[in-house]
């Protein structure tokens, strides 16, 4: 693996006395693209909130190598949009913060949303909001994105031109990124590597490499090795339920 981004070393966290993750370790190499799969519950947000600073762990340590929390993009899983902000102001605001200029219009379009610029987060769908998160996330220019489940409520069609959509970018711009999911089908499609995750007190259960090349196009999702690779991964989160 390349030199890694962020190591996490037997994390143990949760929720007051209650422990969700237990001994947890995984790094994320330089450039890669890391899926974390498992059952609903077991701990994927958790992990998100542990790496974005907003949770401490009971044990065990989470280190950015090389980078600060200033390299790093979150998308939760709710998509927490500023209500009183149009659309566009609340993809750009964080990237503004930070002294960075965006297009918003470009981005926008490649999500779906060319249209939407003066749109009020109400005036959305929930999968049109989350393409708006997705959206704020990419405007950072983030060295690190980490992504809790980009794609749910997102239909079919958008969700795979989004998926090709996020390959480009990951290749093109070398960001290394983390990404849970209980969807098979969009983890292979993105990842050089899918941990999968047990029940809780939640370990480490598998680990697939996906040696696909990248970046990858859309037609990938008809060919008998990407079936390969999911029937691998649904047969462990299988074992894992
Ligand atoms: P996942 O994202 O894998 O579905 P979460 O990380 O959201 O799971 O939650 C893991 C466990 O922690 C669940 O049992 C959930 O009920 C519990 N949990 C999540 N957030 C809190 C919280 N703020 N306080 C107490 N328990 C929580
Ligand atoms: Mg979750």
């Amino acid at each position: 693996m390349k030199e890694p981004v962020l190591q996490i070393t037997n994390v143990t966290a949760g929720y007051n006395s209650s422990i969700v993750l237990k001994n947890l370790s995984l790094k994320l190499g330089n450039g890669e693209v890391m899926a974390v799969m498992g059952p609903s519950g077991c701990g994927k947000s958790t992990l998100i909130k542990l790496i974005a600073n907003l949770l401490q762990p009971f044990s065990g340590c989470i280190q950015l190598i090389g980078y600060d929390m200033r390299s790093i993009a979150v998308m939760f899983q709710s998509p927490l949009l500023q209500p009183w902000l149009c659309v566009e102001t609340n993809v750009a605001l964080p990237a503004r913060l930070q002294g960075k200029t965006i297009d918003t219009n470009s981005l926008l379009t490649a999500v779906g949303l060319s249209g939407f610029e003066k749109r009020y987060p109400f005036e959305l769908s929930g999968g049109e909001q989350r393409r708006v998160a997705l959206a704020r996330a990419l405007a950072q220019s983030p060295s690190i994105l980490c992504l809790d489940e980009p794609f749910t409520g997102v239909d079919e069609l958008t969700r795979e031109r989004l998926f090709e959509l996020l390959s480009g970018i990951l290749y093109n711009q070398k960001i290394s990124c983390l990404f849970v999911s209980h969807n098979p089908y969009e983890s292979v499609f993105l990842a050089d590597r899918l941990l999968v995750l047990g029940r809780k007190p939640t370990t480490l259960i598998a680990e697939i490499e996906i040696d696909l090349e990248r970046p990858r196009r859309a037609e990938l999702m008809k060919t008998q090795q990407f079936y390969k690779f999911v029937t691998l991964a649904r047969e462990y989160i299988h074992d894992s339920t």
